[in-house]
């Protein structure tokens, strides 16, 4: 993948945001890596146009898998809904089959509006939710902007799990109707993001800005990756950014680093960079969760 030639741009302060283009793959209609899920090779050119209208129009989305978790992901017991796509490539990544929005299958709208439906009285029984995570949910705007509408629409609390590197795409209404954003910042200095995700920190930091000037709630995760994101001067760099977003920032998760993912990676033929990598130890995280305290934050 390249790296964005266009870097998203905001106006900073609360008011119109005009989204502006991200350099990252769309899908695309033509071959049959057509990327736009499901075995899309076996499509005539009409129906694969058609799949293509509708995943622009948000009607159809490649999701991976969902899960009903609680305690994490957000407040109460969430539905969480795996979206495919991702344009990072995190050395950590526990969902590598993610990765790509043709691994996905391809489901209508109105199935996904309808299976949120039949949850919401746990929902409201446990002040949980929806929450969006992936890959990456703003990979696929128009399908996700739909369902945060219709979760609002049925008073379904809403959250989207993100890095944020996408978050030009998303226009002010759809941020209205995002409860909780779990932003992930995954490194505080340019250089060592770009080792770890093989992207630029600025997009994620702009977009935790643009939160930041609008009042949209977040919760902070930040994996703590032994020799990768564990140096005092990243860690120090990771709150310096989250600091300035604190009339917002409601808590940081540190997470330490699990192999979890390694099998995945393995499976997919992919190269796994950290093969034999422990999880740090106590002291560690110890110390990490104080950098983050010292600015006074609230850190899990
Ligand atoms: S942003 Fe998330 S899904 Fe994408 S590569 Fe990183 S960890 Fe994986």
């Amino acid at each position: 993948m390249s790296a964005p030639t266009a870097a998203p741009s905001h106006d900073g302060i609360a008011g119109v945001y005009k989204p502006q283009p991200v350099d990252v793959p769309t899908p695309r209609v033509r071959g049959a890596a057509a990327g736009i899920g499901g075995a899309a090779e076996d499509l005539t050119p009409l129906e694969r146009a058609e799949r293509f209208r509708q995943i622009r129009e948000g009607t159809l989305g490649s999701i991976h898998s969902w899960e009903l978790v609680t305690a994490v992901d957000g407040p109460g017991t969430r539905m969480t809904m795996f979206m495919s796509g991702c344009p990072l490539r995190c050395v950590y990544c526990h969902n590598p089959d993610t990765f790509q929005m043709k691994d996905g299958t391809m489901q209508s709208l109105s199935d996904i509006v309808d299976r949120i439906r039949r949850y919401r009285k746990i929902f409201r029984a446990t002040k949980g939710g929806v929450t969006i995570s992936g890959g990456e949910p703003l990979f696929q705007t128009p399908f996700v902007r739909n369902v945060l509408r219709a979760c609002k629409e049925m008073g379904v609390h809403t959250c989207v799990d993100t890095s944020g590197f996408l978050g030009a795409r998303a226009d002010d209404a759809m941020l209205d109707d995002v409860d909780l954003f779990l932003l992930d910042v995954k490194s505080g200095i340019p250089e060592i993001y770009k080792k770890v995700t093989e992207r630029d920190l600025e997009p994620t930091i702009a977009f935790g800005d643009r939160l930041a000037a609008r009042g949209n709630k977040i919760w902070i995760r930040f994996v703590l990756v032994p020799g990768w994101t564990d140096s005092v001067e990243n860690v120090e760099a990771v709150a310096d950014i989250v600091a300035r977003w604190k009339n917002v920032v409601e808590r940081v998760e540190v997470l330490p680093f699990h192999n979890m993912g390694q099998d995945k990676w393995e499976n997919l033929g992919l190269d796994y960079k950290l093969v034999g990598l422990t999880p740090p130890d106590t002291d560690t995280v110890k110390r990490v969760r104080e950098q983050f305290r010292s600015r006074g934050l609230t850190v899990f």
